[in-house]
Formats: C-alpha cells, sequence, structure tokens
C-alpha cells in the first residue's frame, strides 16, 4: 500500500535575555560551571520564582510576528518529573493556557509560498546540563552544570501539517532566520539555542484519520531532522508492509551511524502531574504591552523578501538569498543609501559578497569594516554607468579583501574600463581577422556568432573592456547594424 507520513514539530528556542526566567543569574554560557547560580535556580526551599519581563516580551514578539492570538490571563504550570539536571524535580512552564495559540510561519514569498500552521507557543524554563559518563580514576562518574537551569525558552508546536522532511527543513531554516530576525535568540541548533523533537506517524495515501506516532528527540541539525524523519518513516513503511502494527514510542536518532533507538514505549509515558505554579501570579498581558511589542516589530522576512521582488525587481532566486538574513538586506540598503542601484547592490550582495565572508569565515560585520560602504557603493556606481566592467570591480574587492589594498582609491578611480574607439578598434580589428569562420556565417545571417566574437574582444582586453561598446563596434566593423 502507498503511505503518506505526517509530521508535527515540537521547537525550543532558547532565548538570548541577560538573566534567567525566574531569577537574576545571567543566562551567559561558557562561564565557570555551577557559577550563575542561586536559591531560585537551584530550586532551594523557600525561595521564590519572578517571571522574567524581557523574555515575555520576546514571546510576544515571535508570537506577533506569527499572527498567533496572544492570551491576556496565561498561567504557569509545573510539570514534574526527576531528572538529575533539574533541581526543583519539576519544570515551570505552560500547559492549558500558554501565552500564545494559532499562528503560522509563512515560507518563501509570492506564489511559491507556504504556510506551516502552530498549535501554540508557551514560556517555559530550561534545565541543566549533564556530563556522563566520565571517569575518576576507574570509576564512571557523572558532572552535571546548573548555569542553564532557569535560562528562558519557548516552546513552539506545529499542528502535524508536513508531509516531507525536507518542508521540516525549509520549516526550521525560516524559524531560525525569524528568530535570529527579531534578536530574540541566536538560532543555532548545533549549539543547542534551537531544538526540535518530531512526531512522525503514516496512513494510506488518501486518507485523513492520523496514524500512531512516534517523537523522535533531541535532533541537533536541520540535517539531523531529515535524516532522522527520513529513516523512521522508512521503518514505519516496513512495519506495516510486514503485517506489524505501530506502538507509540519515543525514540533517539544518532545521527553520526543514521540510527535510531527507542527511548521508552508507551507504558513507561511519563504522567507529569500538570497543576498551576502555586509561587507565581497569573501572567497578565495588558492590551497597551500587546500593541507596544507589535509596533515594536521590524518588517518581517517574508515581506522584505516580496518588497525586494517587486519594488527591486529582483529575481525570487536572488530576493531569497538576499533576505535570507537581515545583514544581506541592511548592507543592500545601506549601499542604496550611498548612491548604488538597489538591484546591482542586491545582486552583488547575493553573488559577491556573500562568497567571499563565507570564503574568509568573516561576518558581514567585519566585511562591512574592511570595504568601506561609501567607497563600495561609489564601486558599484562605476559599474553601473560602465566607467568599469562587472570583472574588473570583482578583480579590485578581491584585491582589497586579499592582499589589503585601499578600497578609497581602488574603487573610485582603479581598473578603468576600455571604452573608446582608439583603445578598442585594433582589438576589434585583430579579431576580426583572426575568425574567417565565425566572421562569414556571421554575414551570412547567423547572429548569434556575434557573441563570440564579443567575447573573444573581452578575452584580448582581459575583461576591460566594456561589452555593449564590442557590440557596437564590431557590427559597425563588420557592415551591419548590432541585432538587439
Ligand atoms: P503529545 O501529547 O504526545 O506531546 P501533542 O498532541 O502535544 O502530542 O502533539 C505533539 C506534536 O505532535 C504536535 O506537533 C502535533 O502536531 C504532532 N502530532 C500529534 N499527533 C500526530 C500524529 N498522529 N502524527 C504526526 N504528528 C502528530
Ligand atoms: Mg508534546
Ligand atoms: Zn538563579
Amino acid at each position: 500500500m502507498a503511505y503518506e507520513a505526517v509530521i508535527g514539530l515540537e521547537c525550543h528556542i532558547q532565548l538570548s535575555t541577560r538573566s534567567k526566567m525566574f531569577c537574576d543569574c545571567p543566562a551567559a554560557f561558557g562561564d565557570r560551571p555551577n557559577s550563575n547560580v542561586c536559591p531560585v535556580c537551584l530550586g532551594l526551599p523557600g525561595s521564590l520564582p519572578r517571571a522574567n519581563r524581557a523574555a515575555i516580551e520576546s514571546a510576544l514578539r515571535l508570537g506577533l510576528a506569527l499572527g498567533c492570538t496572544i492570551r491576556r490571563e496565561s498561567v504557569f504550570a509545573r510539570k514534574n518529573y526527576f531528572y538529575p539536571d533539574m533541581p526543583k524535580n519539576y519544570q515551570i512552564t505552560q500547559y492549558d493556557r500558554p501565552l500564545c495559540e494559532g499562528g503560522a510561519l509563512p515560507v518563501g514569498s509570492g506564489e511559491r509560498q507556504r504556510r506551516f500552521e502552530l498549535i501554540r507557543i508557551h514560556v517555559e524554563e530550561d534545565t541543566g546540563k549533564s556530563f556522563h559518563p566520565e571517569r575518576y580514576g576507574d570509576r564512571p562518574f557523572s558532572r552535571v552544570d546548573f548555569n542553564r537551569a532557569g535560562v528562558p525558552l519557548l516552546e513552539l508546536v506545529t499542528q502535524p501539517v508536513f508531509r516531507e522532511p525536507a518542508e521540516c527543513a525549509a520549516f526550521l531554516t525560516g524559524l531560525r532566520r525569524l528568530v535570529r530576525w527579531l534578536a530574540i535568540s541566536d538560532g543555532d541548533m548545533e549549539k543547542g539555542h534551537l531544538r526540535c523533537d518530531a512526531n512522525v506517524s503514516i496512513r494510506p495515501r488518501g486518507t485523513s484519520a492520523l496514524g500512531v506516532k512516534t517523537e523522535i528527540k533531541n535532533l541537533n541539525s536541520i540535517k539531523g531532522v531529515e535524516k532522522g524523519l527520513a529513516a523512521e518513516i522508512v521503518r514505519q513503511n516496513r512495519a506495516l508492509d510486514a503485517g506489524e502494527t505501530l506502538t507509540q514510542a519515543t525514540l533517539l536518532y544518532d545521527a553520526d551511524h543514521d540510527k535510531l533507538a527507542v527511548m521508552r514505549s508507551k507504558e513507561y509515558a511519563h504522567d507529569y502531574r500538570y497543576f498551576p505554579e502555586p509561587d507565581l501570579p497569573v501572567l497578565k498581558v495588558e492590551e497597551a504591552w500587546i500593541e507596544e511589542a507589535r509596533a515594536g516589530l521590524p518588517e518581517l522576512p517574508w515581506e522584505t523578501e516580496r518588497r525586494l521582488e517587486t519594488a527591486y525587481g529582483l529575481a525570487g532566486e536572488v530576493a531569497s538569498i538576499v533576505g535570507s538574513d537581515r545583514e544581506y538586506v541592511l548592507l543592500v540598503e545601506d549601499l542604496a543609501r550611498e548612491g548604488a542601484k538597489p538591484r546591482t547592490a542586491a545582486n552583488w550582495v547575493a553573488n559577491t559578497v556573500i562568497a567571499h565572508a563565507n570564503r574568509l569565515g568573516i561576518g558581514i560585520a567585519r566585511f562591512r569594516e574592511r570595504v568601506p560602504l561609501g567607497s563600495f557603493a561609489t564601486l558599484l556606481a562605476r559599474v553601473e554607468s560602465a566607467q568599469v566592467t562587472a570583472t574588473a570591480a570583482k578583480a579590485l574587492l578581491e584585491e582589497v579583501l586579499d592582499r589589503g589594498g585601499d578600497p578609497a582609491t581602488l574603487f573610485a578611480s582603479g581598473g578603468q574600463a576600455v571604452s573608446g574607439d582608439e583603445a578598442l578598434l585594433p582589438l576589434v580589428r585583430a579579431v576580426i581577422a583572426e575568425n574567417p569562420g565565425p566572421v562569414e556565417q556571421y554575414r551570412k545571417g547567423k547572429a548569434a556568432t556575434l557573441g563570440f566574437l564579443v567575447g573573444q574582444v573581452m578575452k584580448k582586453s582581459g575583461g576591460q573592456a566594456v561589452a555593449q561598446t564590442v557590440r557596437d563596434l564590431l557590427a559597425r566593423e563588420l557592415g551591419q547594424a548590432a541585432p538587439t
């Protein structure tokens, strides 16, 4: 039988607030283990939590960006379970009255846009981190660092809207872009700022009832999510084809060996005994706060992508590359403010700047330090007015990036294009003399041959000639008007 997969994601987003969710400890990383702790995040008796306003604000920003309904009175709840890296033996989270409900993440723009619906986003706290097994002499032991205990998290749960692992990858790429765009999280899956559990079931194609699902835990890269899901979908298909019945289970995926292991089956499902957190009041969010958060949102990435396509006339592919990171968009807009054509700036950022920044392992901020905005815009304006060819301009950029050339002088006067008749005519005549075959073909009416001859002249000029001038000169010399 032909089956289709049904997938829903539960994503944890670690917020980049200064302090923890319910106490004043720094939420910093890389500090000495167990140095950022206090009675509240260690769960000592008698300590009292207080909610972090900045974390709630981050949740509001994300919820509003995704079009969620914001609950004016939401409730923190205790989720009870024992785990060595969770000192209180419960986690403060939200249960039946979460802060945000509904909403959807748009991915792509225009006609290619897809919207992935959400169930909810709620606020909670992270656990500590265990390291095990390690050894002390010949004995195994574990260590635990509570610096992460109490760091704010958002949990975002999607509807079971995905049919293919690749859609999940597109969703996570879009979510990562959004949390960075809103500056609420670093969004790095490899570093655990963004974590994902994937729920998956299969059903006969064309039916609508949901099958029995399994949940794959702790996937720590977008590729890992895709590969783990693909492996589990294969496993479920084989099981059903072999006449087995599927059972609900929690699985762990080992990306290095492409293997799934059962972590617990349904009989061992947790009973978390949720109840409202008695030490925290109901979380009230005033209308004015919601409106303030809404007003503070930047243009959203899918809106920016659309604007790049419509206002700047960019190809969809270029718009999505530039729109993949807010820093790229800001660079294009700053270049435009300095006098470059937005379209040229966008094409340069998409085709050249990103490649150099990646090649050199420098971010856009450092690229900008090395290539001052004003000089760069001047160079692009000279490319537009054909004073310098794109090839020569790229060489100048490399001169600056790789050999420490001075951008101010190089970009303002370097790489002068060869455009005058006196300079180009000898090259044009030489190419005509050296290529009797193509010349003959062109004269017999094969217009496309002109492109080949233009290419030969360009080569002779070392990429310094202006293509349109060469084209005009060639056509004139060959006694015909240039085909347009
Ligand atoms: P649980 O109580 O097991 O955590 P939830 O109802 O909270 O399950 O759903 C968790 C996630 O699993 C959501 O993203 C949801 O869309 C998804 N999901 C629920 N049922 C199924 C199913 N049968 N197949 C695939 N995904 C599912
Ligand atoms: Mg769940
Ligand atoms: Zn603390």
